[in-house]
């Protein structure tokens, strides 16, 4: 049960239209009311967070940052006769933005699982003049038994050796390395929450990994409306299978490799 002091009222953006934090009107027209904005609204629910928020932009790097994101988001896009259109693939994406930033050295942490595309990408940008490092997520080469997992837990038979997946290590090894920008490519679930705990570059993302959707984890939101995959908005109560482990509050040392 949520304790009274740690209530707090959850945002609800998935189900609104955005129509009051990004209508459509001339920039000479005033904005509407944050009170037309719905009940569940964050811009009603925390506004000291969204000032606080604000205040990080005065930063001047995270401010520059900020403006060449949107600046490379508005170039993937161009107006033409017929409407707007999109330009630019998440690889060309990529590519341009490091330019902006002046990022010449690209790190990739990928998943053994795609290690063609790993190689395929790193090709791509050295091709287009950039230093690539990139670390695999079996690097370490930690054996699944050293984490506690069973012999039967693992994807192989009991008695065959398997390295663990070790985004510590990657990240780590990037902050080694002093790389400029990280692009994770097809990190497993859980893999890549620690990754971007421990990395202290900037991270982007070229793929979330799917197994089964050729990573193209959106497809199966696509499809839940046909027959075979509707079953993942089937109703059910929430059945927690396990206690919740609280990972945010271990600090990465931040000065140990600098
Ligand atoms: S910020 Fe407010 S107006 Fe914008 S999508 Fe969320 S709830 Fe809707």
């Amino acid at each position: 049960m949520v304790k009274e002091k740690d209530h707090v009222n959850l945002s609800t953006c998935a189900k609104c239209g955005g129509r009051i934090c990004s209508p459509v009107i001339s920039v000479n027209d005033p904005l509407p009311p944050v009170e037309e904005a719905p009940d569940f609204c964050p811009m009603r629910l925390h506004p000291e967070e969204i000032q606080r928020a604000q205040e990080e932009y005065n930063d001047s790097a995270i401010r520059e940052f900020a403006r060449l994101a949107s600046i490379q988001e508005a170039e993937c896009y161009e107006i033409t006769g017929e409407g707007i259109r999109n330009t630019l693939t998440r690889v060309e994406e990529i590519i341009n933005f490091s330019k902006k930033c002046g990022y010449s050295t690209i790190g990739i942490a990928f998943c053994i699982g795609v290690r063609e595309e790993a190689r395929m990408f790193s090709e791509v940008l050295e091709a287009r003049g950039f230093t690539v490092s990139s670390v695999c997520c079996k690097t370490g080469r930690v054996q699944k038994e050293d984490i506690g997992i069973l012999p039967e837990e693992k994807i192989a038979p009991p008695q065959i050796r398997e390295s663990m997946c070790n985004p510590i290590a990657q990240a780590e090894i990037f902050n080694r390395e002093k790389v400029d920008l990280v692009v994770l490519l097809g990190l497993c679930v859980g893999h890549d929450s620690l990754f971007i705990k421990y990395c202290r570059a900037p991270i982007t993302v070229l793929a979330a990994k799917d197994r089964v959707l050729a990573h193209n984890p959106l497809a199966a939101l696509y499809a839940s409306k046909s027959p075979y995959y509707r079953r993942i908005s089937r109703k059910e109560e929430l059945n927690i299978t396990g206690k919740k482990i609280d990972i945010s509050r271990k600090k990465v040392n931040e000065g140990e490799h600098e």
